[in-house]
């Protein structure tokens, strides 16, 4: 661990920030101390910035009130600090009042909730029974929203929230009462339109819904709450309602298009973020190759390590917390918030005994009170250092932030922007950080500046015509109405097929007026797909509840032995009870960490369709994808030194869907020139591609799909690549890849092949989510691959 700087420390320079008389966020926040970057950065020997892009400060664009927004609204607004809204704000606030549907995509922090609020409650005001539906992804954040909402104190709106927490005694209330019902798409799927008839009365009056961070309703989720939303629209006009949709997105591409396909209907983009911001210094940063502990000549054989991006984070969020600034990290996985904060803590408690208090890590499986605590604290400066995954994305309200660090590259464009807009919104100077990690995807990013910065972010994708979302949805549909055919035409493409499919099943009966659900029960539909339910952290010996964890991620985290860290705090793992879906720990703070290593494997369960291709194979099928947690590695914390490897007993997972996969024999691939021991990089660099291409064919989302690439498959017996949808019983996006195999893979091949890069990167051959850090990977191999691939497929 690196020695904090404290030269230049003061009390007085740490103390909280907030005068308790005056908890306003603009007085609390404290100015990043001048070129904070130069200090940071002069630490070490080498220079670890490779780039600093300056993003400049912008002024903002106030306009006048709309003449529609009444003068009580005004006041309320007024009383809040906004005394006139930005151009953004009015321009679709106007269009949505005037009965187009919108959808604003700004940055981080530019008043997007203005932009719906504005016309919902205006017109609340006006028409007295009117309502209004607000959907977020998130519980926390139609929280937030709610408060927002409750605090302009408008007479007759009642705002209420409305979920699986909601007490059964208040629900019939907020049903008869609010005209502001705050929920999220699963409620609305689950309990709103299957009891529409309860809520006949709210959706009669129904003027506006509201969609907000529409942007992570992408994928197969996304697909489902396109007709969950399409759902809503039919009962709506049953009960003779055509409600606004105005929708909020982060900064995306083609926001138009995307909200679309959500809504099913044309919506008017406004993109022109007119609020004003601070400028933002935006350094790339490689952690420093360490220096080697033994000069003899077997460690000069070794290639060069780099500091790892959790540690380096650490160190420059203890040194921001030093100079008095307030830094936000954002790091990928919990356990990795949890030990930057640890970490952090460690070096400020060893620096200045107590100054570690003012670090806290947070993540979305907190306790809801914990989570309020530190944005409370962090808000008033009583913290000024908090390590976070992205959970802090989805519109948790922090001002005032002076320092975004962003260990390792989020994966997308999007987010990191989004991350990195938590700097600087207060209208002062800011710092953000991308951190590297050590792997050929962030090496690539730090020095390839254009790639970062040069480049539109992406769109959200999402595919409502997808039939494993579209048959379910359909059932749902006609369980809350009979279908009629004038509904095949909201659902949209496919929908016929997909009613005459339920019917040849027998779960819907055709009738001379429509579509009738056959059975008593529910279709059981789960918008979020697998991850399965969440396992509880207990603490042994006095029973609290710690924490949670998701299902999908129990195994890495809570199997026996492994350290668990709670908000700094280290506990050991006792016992994983997978049935109870429970894990006991005590308090225990060992000198090491602990590290799973899962093990997955495809195997083939079926083939539906195959050609023949001479030495190319390109199959669909079933496959079974297993994943197991097999051992954890302990490593000390000090030094990252590997104490032992610890076996595990946990149980197998298996994932049952569909897979597109391609074999080639092993003579062809010599006779391209692609030498054996280059076969694995080559195939394995070819997945990755065509898994990067894939939603050019599928309109699908690269983290909707997995796969896996061998030399030699037990079952295929040949050099393999497989391509598998990643939700159980697939998701139609391998069949589609399979129905148009050669597309799909001359694109792929043409993607490699133009890239300007030599040996491969993130825009060609390698992948954000790659399980085995990228590696091996061959880009030229991975061109030679996909040749003979299509050399002998057909048409
Ligand atoms: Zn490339
Ligand atoms: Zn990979």
């Amino acid at each position: 661990m690196q020695d904090v700087t404290v030269d230049g420390f003061s009390a007085a320079r740490l103390a909280p920030r907030h005068d308790p008389e005056q908890p306003s966020p603009a007085t609390v926040s404290a100015r990043p101390p001048a070129d904070l970057l130069g200090r940071l950065r002069a630490r070490g020997d080498a220079d670890p910035v490779t780039h600093v892009e300056r993003v400049p400060a912008r002024t903002g664009i106030p306009a006048p009130w709309p003449q529609w927004a009444p003068e009580e609204l005004r006041a309320a607004f007024a009383r809040r600090g906004v005394t006139a809204p930005w151009r953004h704000q009015a321009e679709a606030a106007s269009l949505a009042y005037d009965g187009q549907h919108v959808v604003v995509a700004t940055g981080t922090a530019s008043g997007k909730s203005l932009a719906y609020q504005l016309p919902a409650l205006a017109t609340l005001l006006a028409e007295p029974r009117a309502t209004v539906l607000y959907l977020a992804p998130t519980k926390a954040l139609a929280a937030d929203q709610l408060r927002a909402v409750a605090e302009l104190d408008l007479d007759g709106v009642r705002p209420a929230t409305y979920d699986g927490d909601t007490p059964r005694a208040e629900r019939e209330w907020i049903r008869q009462h609010s005209r502001f019902v705050l929920t999220n798409p699963d409620m609305l799927h689950h309990g709103i339109l299957p009891g529409h008839a309860q809520w006949s009365g709210f959706l009669r009056r129904l003027a506006y819904v509201v969609v907000d961070e529409c942007h992570t309703y992408r994928g197969v989720f996304g697909s489902h709450v396109a007709h969950v939303l399409r759902r809503l629209r039919r009962q709506c006009a049953r009960y003779g309602r055509t409600p606004v949709f105005v929708l909020a997105s982060a900064t995306s591409g083609d926001p138009a298009t995307a909200a679309g396909r959500l809504t099913g209907l044309p919506v008017a983009a406004v993109t022109e973020d007119t609020s004003p911001r601070g400028g933002v210094t935006f350094a790339l940063w490689e952690p420093p190759l360490l220096p080697s502990a033994d000069t003899s000549s077997d460690a000069a054989d070794l290639a060069p390590v780099r500091r790892s991006a959790l540690r380096e984070t650490a160190d420059l969020l203890a040194d921001t917390v030093v100079e008095g600034v307030r830094t936000l990290a954002f790091v990928r996985s919990r356990r990795g918030a949890e030990v930057v904060a640890a970490n952090a803590r460690r070096a400020l408690d060893e620096a200045v005994p107590g100054l570690g208090e003012r670090v806290a890590a947070y993540r979305g499986g907190y306790l809801r009170e914990e989570r309020r605590e530190l944005e409370r604290a962090l808000l008033h400066g009583d913290l000024l250092g908090l390590a976070s995954t992205n959970a802090l994305e989805l519109g948790v309200d922090l001002v005032g932030l002076d320092a975004v660090l962003i260990c390792g590259y989020p994966g997308t464009r999007a987010s990191l922007w989004q991350q990195a807009g938590r700097a600087g919104r207060s209208g002062q100077e800011a710092l953000a950080v991308l951190v590297a990690r050590d792997d050929p995807l962030d090496t690539y990013l730090v020095h390839h500046p254009e790639a970062v910065f040069g480049r539109p972010v992406e769109a959200t994708v999402l595919d409502p015509a997808n039939p494993y979302v579209l048959a379910p949805q359909l059932a749902c549909a006609a369980m809350e109405a009979p279908l009629t055919p004038a509904d095949l035409e909201l659902f949209g493409d496919g929908a016929k097929e997909a009613v005459e499919e339920l019917v040849a099943a027998g779960a819907l009966r055709q009738r001379p007026t429509g579509w009738y659900w056959r059975h008593r029960e529910r279709p059981e539909v789960d918008l979020r797909g697998e991850g399965g339910a969440p396992v509880c952290v207990v603490e042994a010996s006095t029973g609290r509840l710690l924490g949670t964890v998701d299902g999908g991620s129990s195994h890495f985290l809570l199997h026996p032995g492994a350290v668990y860290l709670h908000q700094g705090v280290s506990y050991v793992v006792d016992d994983l009870d997978l049935a109870d879906g429970c894990a006991l720990v005590h308090a225990e703070e060992p000198d090491w960490s602990t590290h799973a290593r899962d093990v997955t494997n495809v195997s083939v369960v079926s083939v539906r369709s195959y050609v023949d291709a001479g030495p190319v194979g390109m199959f669909l099928g079933e496959v079974d994808v297993t994943s197991q947690v097999v051992s954890y590695q302990r490593r000390r914390i000090a030094t990252g030194e590997v104490i032992d490897t610890r076996p595990l007993d946990l149980p197998v997972r298996e994932l049952r869907t569909v897979a597109v996969w391609f074999t080639l024999s092993p003579e062809s691939l010599a006779a391209a020139g692609v030498e054996n021991a280059d076969v694995p990089g080559g195939l394995h660099a070819a997945e990755h591609a065509a898994i990067g291409l894939l939603p050019l064919i599928a309109t699908c989302d690269r983290w909707d799909i997995g796969g896996l690439s061998t030399a030699m498959h037990p079952d295929t017996e040949a050099p393999t690549v497989f391509v598998y949808d990643g939700h159980p019983g697939g998701a139609g996006f391998a069949e589609r890849a399979y129905g148009t195999a050669s597309t799909w893979l001359r694109a792929t091949r043409d993607a490699i092949a133009e890239c300007g890069c030599e040996t491969g990167c993130p825009s060609c051959v390698q992948s954000p989510k790659c399980g085995n850090g990228n590696n091996p990977l061959s880009k030229a191999d991975a061109i030679r691959v996909l040749d003979v691939v299509l050399a002998n497929l057909p048409g």
